[in-house]
């Protein structure tokens, strides 16, 4: 049954936005990934890039790196009176990682909720940890991806992992907003 173009019901509100709004620029932040020698191993490389492009995020760049232990004590030096942290540093150490700088609309919080919960067996389904990983030895916990925990972190570690961004690739206008806390 077709309707006439003016009847009420098929009349789009012209309240109703066509469109989303438009994303506020002091928002927008990048991030730091880091898909850990065991995904990399593992070939869950696309499947995590995978993810982060459908969330709607954007892969400004990425680098296949083989840390040196010196890398990866500056990496978590925040952990370095922690009872794994040598382990972690070994971790790191033990193969490729893909470092990638992820670019989106308060991303760091956001990335941070796509990997889940530090612990893997806990994270939960639907989380890049919660769906792809398992694996804990002692206090150990291998969970396949990294992820900055506040924006004041994530200029830091891309700076460490991409020297030639120092500078050019801040975390949003820290001037202008509060820096997030870290989250779990
Ligand atoms: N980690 C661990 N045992 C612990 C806590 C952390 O092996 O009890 C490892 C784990 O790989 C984790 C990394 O150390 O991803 C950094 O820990 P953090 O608390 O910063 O967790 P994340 O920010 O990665 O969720
Ligand atoms: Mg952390």
């Amino acid at each position: 049954m077709s309707s006439s173009p003016s009847a009420t019901s098929a009349t789009p509100s012209k309240q109703a936005p066509s469109k989303p709004a438009p994303s506020n620029p002091c928002n927008l932040e990048h991030t730091l990934v880091l898909v850990k020698p065991d995904g990399v191993e593992r070939g869950l490389v696309g499947e995590v890039l995978t993810r982060i492009e459908r969330k709607g995020y954007v892969i400004s760049d990425m680098r296949l790196v083989t840390p040196s232990a010196a890398l990866a004590q500056a990496h978590y030096a925040e952990h370095s009176a922690r009872p794994f942290f040598g382990e972690l540093v070994d971790y790191l150490c033990s193969g490729r990682v893909l470092a990638v700088v992820v670019e989106g609309e308060r991303v760091v919080k956001g990335m941070r909720v796509l990997n889940g919960a530090t612990d893997p067996t806990v994270a939960s389904p639907g989380t890049i940890r919660g769906d792809l990983a398992c694996q804990r030895d002692g206090i150990s916990m291998y969970n396949v991806v990294h992820g900055s925990d506040s924006r004041v972190s994530a200029k830091r570690e891309i700076a460490l992992w991409f020297p030639e961004h120092q500078g050019s690739c801040d975390s949003g206008d820290e001037s202008v907003l509060p820096t997030e806390e870290a989250t779990d």
